[in-house]
């Protein structure tokens, strides 16, 4: 059995951060090897469009890590894809992570990746030597009518050219397990790397969870109930809870795991430490 993978991802710091803050994740994030770490990008047109690609150039050139870089596409043309398209391959990027991204109110979209998969065919066709990423949806994605039908367009998404799939946060191992089942039986046979977002800090987990649609099972709400108010007792027992949830998934002979880090280096560190050992079997 090959060992599993061990990914990362940070996201730019944000409006009126100082780009400089990344520094700070990335130096706290030292020693751990992540196969990759991979950066976000903004949805929308307000955005800076450069900031990814400049924090992949760092993550690779300075800490000597392979970088993959978020592209969402859906306020994009194929212009504006192709400027951030070189930019990434001038930092030398791992690979592209093709996402459609989430709607912004009051944008009109540029009309032309409607789907990541009309991106993924797209960098397929004009950048053949780019790795190509996807997302998936454990939980299914909340625009989907049903898991089967996500699984269905997850299919054609990785049929397009997706090589590597990341899936977004769960907290519940077996939604995950059932997914990857339904996702083997439709012949999705690439690497499927399970997303893992440390729950740190209860306003973020109600959030994300209502964006995502991802559900709270009982231990997660008995922590969120019992130590909601005490931040650093919710930080201890999240790490407790997402290194319990990583063991696991190894034990059963996942592909990967892709820790969510927040910019929050020493959360993931504590994790690491915990886990690090499972990943060299
Ligand atoms: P798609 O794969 O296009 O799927 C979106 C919806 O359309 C799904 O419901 C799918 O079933 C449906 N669909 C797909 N193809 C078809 C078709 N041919 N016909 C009909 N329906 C179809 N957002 C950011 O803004 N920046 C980021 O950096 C970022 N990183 C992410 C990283 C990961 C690992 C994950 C899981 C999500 C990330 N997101 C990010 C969020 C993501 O942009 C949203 O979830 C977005 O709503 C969907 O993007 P997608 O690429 O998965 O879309």
């Amino acid at each position: 059995m090959t060992a599993p993978l061990f990914s990362l991802e940070v996201f730019p710091p944000r409006r009126n951060a100082p780009v400089g803050t990344i520094y700070d994740t990335l130096d706290g994030l030292q020693g751990l090897a992540p196969a990759f770490i991979s950066v976000t990008y903004g949805t929308g047109k307000s955005k800076d469009r450069t900031a990814t690609a400049r924090i992949a150039n760092t993550i690779r050139g300075e800490y000597g890590i392979p970088a993959v870089a978020h592209l969402t596409a859906q306020y994009l043309d194929k212009e504006a894809a192709d400027v951030a398209l070189d930019l990434f391959e001038v930092a030398k990027v791992d690979g592209v992570l093709a996402l459609r991204g989430d709607s912004v109110e009051g944008q009109t979209p540029a009309g032309v990746f409607e789907y990541a998969s009309e991106l993924v065919s797209y960098i397929r066709e004009n950048r053949p030597q780019l790795k190509i990423y996807g997302a998936c949806y454990p939980e299914k994605h909340p625009q989907a009518a049903t898991i089967d039908e996500d699984v269905d367009n997850l299919k054609r998404k990785v049929d397009a050219g997706v090589t590597h799939l990341i899936s977004q946060l769960f907290y519940s191992n077996d939604d995950f397990y059932r997914f990857l089942d339904k996702a083997r039986e439709a012949g999705i046979n690439v690497p499927i790397e399970a997303g893992i977002m440390p729950v740190t800090n209860a306003k973020s987990v109600r959030r994300m969870s209502a964006t995502c649609e991802a559900r709270v099972p009982e231990p997660v709400e008995a922590m969120l109930q019992r130590w909601g108010d005490e931040p650093a007792a919710l930080r201890e027992a999240g790490i407790a809870y997402a290194s319990q949830q990583v063991a696991d998934l190894i034990a059963h002979g996942v592909d990967g795991v892709h820790l969510y880090t927040m910019n929050h280096p020493a959360v993931t560190r504590r994790i690491w430490n915990n886990v690090s050992a499972l990943f060299q079997s």
